[in-house]
């Protein structure tokens, strides 16, 4: 019981901590704002910030492809494959759940009645079809060479045809970083900085059944993944004391560079207000109900071991460079089986994206609205499955949803160059559906972890555990 006191209030300390610490980010960041600093000036004050996503980054590649391989091995076939499709199951569901909450809500509140004359575009993103970005996402599961996939982006049709934007707002420019922004997200539907993460993932997966299969023969193997996935949570283990400094950092320097959004009322105000609200059902209602309707436990307390977590997805807008943090938050405080994480959260990582596929089904019926395009039935229904499909193409690394929003524009015949209308808002909201994905990810690990209690008795812990136990 004594244990149990001092584990909690070990806890409560660290939460406190935490929070406190990204406050003084944000009152650090709104009271150096009056100060103009030039760019060169943020960017040596964000520095820190900057060191920890080129950290959490480096981890990536080699903690997916381990920890994928690791996990599959562990489990017998029959396990993963149950498994497998248990976490399937619930980014399905949880997916279109997203999707019909982000289009109930542009639906009620209607934040594009008004004239499209408020936004003005200077140049623009052109047309692309559906079917090439489909094709795009289907080749990325398929490397043809996995040194590559590992080292290079991977060049897609339509990403190319992206070119620079500027936008105005009632005459002021707003996101005068967006051009570049843009320019970033450009070669990567399914990858990750530079790293092809849909094809990682799909190898990752067949090859840990392969090896797991093999018995005697595959050990050496399986000890090498297991032996590399437990180095590298060592790294995640030291990278997670420099976080808290990382993040307040990286909080900080944005608000010191954002522009100036007192120019948004009107329509995109209104937009704003709207995702956010659809977001925060998704994430404060639906996501814990599901949690505790499922395994009986308390939400919020899952919910609380995850903070650090959340704060990093908040801070970083990207759920592949939070990947390392929600490891050890999952494992350490909230004791989920390490052949679940180890199998589940990379695969979620890559391809459950709820805030996403909300974000994605809302922003294309508002931009509808602006158009005072009529959608009829049939077309809510395409874009619902668009933006899920869309969801699923979205790289998790900063704003990667606005790209393959082309495709949810293109299927129902919207002007794809009506993205640079959000585009002013997008880095804001794109941390907060970062956050909602993270989350995704995790409850569907506890979810999973529970409904697989009995395979994973059955299961040797010893080959999922062995060399990860302290
Ligand atoms: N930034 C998001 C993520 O990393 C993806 C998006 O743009 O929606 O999860």
């Amino acid at each position: 019981r004594n244990y149990w006191c001092f584990e909690e209030s070990k806890r409560h300390i660290k939460f406190s901590a935490l929070l406190l610490l990204h406050t003084a980010g944000i009152i650090l960041g709104f009271a150096l704002r009056p100060y103009n600093m030039s760019y060169r000036e943020i960017k040596f004050f964000s520095f820190p910030g900057e060191l920890l996503m080129r950290m959490l980054q480096m981890l990536v590649l080699p903690l997916l492809v381990s920890s994928l391989i690791t996990g599959i091995a562990a489990l017998d076939s029959r396990a993963s494959g149950k498994m497998g499709i248990r976490a399937v199951v619930y980014y399905t569901t949880t997916t279109i759940i997203a999707v019909f909450i982000g289009i109930v809500m542009v639906l009620i509140i209607h934040p594009g009645k008004g004239s499209k004359d408020e936004f003005s575009k200077q140049q623009q993103i052109e047309q692309v079809s559906a079917a090439d970005a489909f094709l795009d996402l289907i080749r990325n599961m398929f490397p043809p060479n996995l040194v590559e996939a590992c080292t290079k982006q991977f060049k897609t049709q339509y990403a190319k045809r992206v070119v620079h934007v500027t936008m105005t707002i009632n005459d002021t420019l707003v996101a005068p970083n967006s051009s570049q922004q843009i320019e970033e997200m450009i070669p990567v539907p399914g990858s990750v900085n530079g790293i092809n993460a849909l094809g990682l993932v799909v190898f990752s997966i067949c090859f840990g059944l392969i090896i797991g299969n093999m018995r005697e023969q595959g050990q050496p193997l399986r000890d090498f993944f297991d032996c590399l996935n437990e180095a590298i949570m060592r790294l995640v283990a030291i990278i997670m004391w420099y976080a808290p400094i990382g993040i307040l950092f990286l909080i900080a320097g944005k608000i010191v560079e954002m522009d100036d959004i007192s120019a948004m009322g009107g329509q995109l105000g209104m937009y704003t207000v709207t995702v956010i609200c659809g977001l925060l059902i998704h994430a404060i209602f639906v996501l814990p109900t599901l949690y505790f309707v499922i395994t009986r436990k308390n939400p919020f307390v899952f919910i609380s071991g995850l903070l650090q977590a959340l704060i990093t997805a908040l801070g970083t807008s990207s759920s592949s460079a939070t990947l390392p943090i929600t490891f050890k938050c999952l494992e350490e405080n909230n004791k989920v089986d390490k052949r679940v994480t180890r199998f589940v959260l990379p695969v979620g990582a890559t391809i459950n994206m709820d805030g996403t596929a909300l974000y994605e089904a809302l922003a294309a019926i508002f931009i509808a609205q602006v158009n005072d395009y009529q959608l009829n039935f049939g077309q809510i229904l395409t874009i619902s499955i668009t933006a899920t499909a869309a969801s699923i193409g979205a790289a998790g690394i900063p704003q990667a949803g606005l790209v393959t929003m082309v495709i949810v524009l293109t299927s129902v015949g919207l002007p794809t160059d009506d993205i640079t209308l959000i585009i002013a808002v997008d880095w804001f909201l794109d941390r907060l559906r970062t956050t909602t994905n993270v989350l995704g990810d995790s409850i569907g690990a506890g979810i999973v972890e529970h409904l697989s209690r009995h395979e994973l008795q059955n299961t040797d812990p010893e080959v999922g555990n062995s060399v990860v136990e302290e």
